[in-house]
């Protein structure tokens, strides 16, 4: 590591504690965090699946911890509707071990380890990047300027320091939407078993649907479900521009065809579970993907959503921004100067950013872009349709992530 050297990181949600972390620890001298939004961050998301290996590995590593709030899953039930039966019929089950997290916890549990030597700005955001031989210069949007080692961008799907690498390189839209949410349970609910993921399937889609530690005390319902907008001009977005879409007229308009397409399509309980989420605790996000040439260019390298931004399909997004952290510093330590450091974090990483965003194409194509005749499946048709979108041309799969290389 460079020792004494100052590192800004720019983001403060997943990636950017974890490499906050990552650089402090491996001995940086003054480590500075810049976060744009304002306050804590831990209301921002909902369910977070993390894959019980691969949490063992950050957990080894000294990332995350076995005390943060968590609930067990172990399987994964495919389910379509049939009729008025409550829970609808289950036509495939699959092995699931993956940790549920309330996004919320896990985030505060990432903030909690950042040491307290690192300086940690929020209302702080970065609006330009300027990197010499020597160094770079951070702009800030109040106007200061503030000069660096290194930068570590961490900074999102719509990262300013990926920007300043590759300008005009920019996620692409899958051409679907992810519309998210919690609710919280109801008496005279159907008793379900706790481990059970499920997925709820439909013509063009389908909805991931499992149980989350709810932030003051026992359970709620997380569910993300992905669909193609309909074919209507209001509604024809330009989504080619990375953005979310804010309450409004579009949203509303997409919401109420969303909510027409569960009544229609969702066995009854399953489709009341999502209808009953308050507006205020749901979302829609366009779905999008990107994938970055290096990691590393000089003084500025990049880490999880900045990097690569893989569809949640994979269900290895955090693990991946936890990942890239944990090489980072393994680069930081072993190396003894940026380009060094560079070259080892981006050797390490880019080709697993690659893999996973290439997992993540097959997998959205199957279950939303060309969705198979769900009523003809059934276990042994599952089976062989799951190996062909899981494994890539090398047989690997990455599902959940990839296993962590010992260093
Ligand atoms: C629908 C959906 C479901 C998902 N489900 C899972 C799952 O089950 N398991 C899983 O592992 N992953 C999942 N993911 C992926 C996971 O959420 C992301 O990969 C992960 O949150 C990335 O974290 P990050 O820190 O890189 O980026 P982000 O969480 O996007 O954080 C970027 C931070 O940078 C800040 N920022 C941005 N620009 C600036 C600026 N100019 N200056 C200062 N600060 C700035 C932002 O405010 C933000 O806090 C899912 C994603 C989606 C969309």
């Amino acid at each position: 590591m460079v020792n004494e050297d100052s590192v800004a990181v720019v983001g403060g949600s997943i990636a950017g504690c974890a490499t906050a972390q990552a650089v402090a620890r491996a001995g940086a001298g003054r480590v500075t965090v810049f976060e744009r939004a304002g306050g804590e961050l831990r209301d921002r998301g909902v369910g977070i699946g993390l894959h019980d290996a691969r949490f063992a590995e950050l957990e080894a590593a000294g990332y995350v911890d076995s005390s943060m709030p968590w609930s067990g899953l172990s399987r994964r039930v495919w389910t379509i509707r049939d009729g008025a039966a409550e829970l609808g019929r289950a036509f495939a089950d699959q092995h699931f071990p993956f940790r549920s997290y309330n996004w919320g916890s896990l985030w505060h549990e990432l903030r909690s380890r950042v040491p307290e030597s690192v300086t940690y700005h929020t209302g702080a955001a970065v609006t330009a990047v300027e990197q010499d031989a020597d160094g770079v210069a951070l702009r800030l949007a109040d106007g200061r300027r503030e000069r660096f080692a290194a930068v570590i961008g961490a900074d999102g799907y719509r990262s300013v320091v990926r920007e300043a690498m590759f300008p005009g390189l920019a996620p692409d839209y899958a051409g679907y939407l992810g519309w998210r949410g919690t609710s919280a349970p109801m008496p005279g609910d159907p008793e379900t078993d706790r481990a059970e993921a499920r997925v709820i399937v439909f013509p063009g889609g389908h909805c991931m649907m499992y149980l989350i530690p709810a932030a003051g005390g026992g359970y709620r319902m997380n569910w993300v479900l992905y669909a193609v907008p309909p074919d209507d001009p209001e509604l024809l977005l330009d989504l080619r521009t990375p953005t979310s879409l804010p309450p409004g007229r579009v949203a509303a308009k997409l919401t109420a065809y969303l909510r027409d397409l569960v009544a229609e399509h969702f066995p009854p309980y399953w489709g009341r579970c999502v209808l009953r989420t308050a507006p205020e605790d749901s979302f829609i996000q366009p779905i999008y993907d990107l994938q970055v040439p290096r990691l590393a260019v000089g003084r500025l390298l990049l880490a999880g959503d900045a990097a690569t931004v893989v569809r949640p399909h994979t269900g290895g997004g955090s693990v991946k921004a936890l990942q890239d952290a944990t090489a980072l510093e393994a680069a930081c330590r072993a190396n003894g100067s940026w380009p060094e450091i560079a070259g080892a974090y981006d050797a390490e990483r880019t080709a697993v950013g690659a893999a996973m965003v290439a997992l993540g194409r097959r997998l959205g194509r199957a279950q939303v872009e060309q969705t198979p005749d769900w009523q003809k499946m059934g276990q042994p048709e599952f089976d062989l349709w799951w190996q062909e979108q899981n494994q890539g041309p090398d047989r690997s799969s990455g599902f959940g992530g990839h296993a962590l290389k010992r260093g």
